[in-house]
């Protein structure tokens, strides 16, 4: 069977993908604290099965998955590892610049984690205008709008029953259900409407967990697993067989 992760091809079979596509996954995520029945790795494991599967269905080159990032507001919690908006920016761009090298001009980044968003949306703006096509994937939001009555909205928060769910269907050995918890988020008392806070979840939270976890399970997982997988996919068929000329910025009006 063809390879299809960079960390197992050599250079040879790497330069044979790299010579006739222009098309690679890059999986991103954080390594935080996700409630006391989750693994810290939540994140960036989740995101790394999302790529690998879609990266196999598509036949496209997936990369190791990127596994620290923007984390600071859960560093209260014990094991957190906090990367600085810039640094992450810089590392995922980097890894970005190398794959251009060899001749990648699309980039599908599957992020695991909401707090990496703000830096890949910037960067993809930045590297559009060197050429270069980058698409983010996260699987949340994907799930809410493919399955909305799978979970209710308090079971979709962060380290609740979906996040869970998806954990005990790819890894359960990691997840402790005994130690499950449903947590109600504390409002804090400067809240106000129309005003952001610069909160840390120990803030709103005692444990990490925002909302239902309890009701998480393999069953509800392995099903917004395969959807979201189906889903990206569809995406990364569409880019390969998209024309870079055609994804790149129109000119002035
Ligand atoms: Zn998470």
């Amino acid at each position: 069977m063809l390879k299809i992760l960079l960390h197992e091809m050599s250079w040879a079979e790497a330069k044979g993908y790299f010579l006739k596509n222009d098309i690679a996954i890059l999986p991103v995520g954080s390594n935080e604290q996700h409630g006391p029945q989750n693994p810290l790795g939540t994140d960036h494991l989740i995101a790394k099965a999302i790529a690998e599967e879609t990266a196999k269905r598509a036949g496209v080159i997936c990369l190791q998955v990127i596994p620290f990032g923007v984390s600071s507001h859960h560093k209260q919690f014990w094991g957190t590892i906090f990367i600085s908006p810039k640094t992450f920016k810089n590392y995922v761009k980097e890894t970005c610049l190398a794959l251009n090298y060899y001749g990648i001009q699309k980039i599908v980044i599957v992020n695991g984690h909401g707090g990496n968003l703000h830096a890949l949306t910037e960067l993809a703006r930045e590297l559009r205008e060197k050429g270069i096509f980058i698409s983010v994937f996260q699987w949340w939001p994907a799930a809410s709008k493919l399955l909305p009555d799978l979970f209710k909205p308090e079971e979709r928060g962060h380290a609740g029953a979906e996040e869970t769910s998806m954990n005990l269907a790819l890894h359960p050995q990691t997840v402790n259900m005994k130690k499950a918890v449903n947590e109600e988020t504390r409002k804090h008392k400067m809240q106000t409407e129309g005003v952001t806070l610069p909160l840390d979840t120990a803030d709103y939270t005692s444990l990490g967990v925002f909302g239902i976890s309890k009701t998480a399970s393999a069953k509800k997982g392995k099903k917004v697993f395969e959807v979201v997988v189906d889903e990206l996919v569809k995406h990364v068929k569409l880019l390969k067989n998209a024309k870079i000329e055609d994804l790149m910025q129109k000119p002035k009006a």
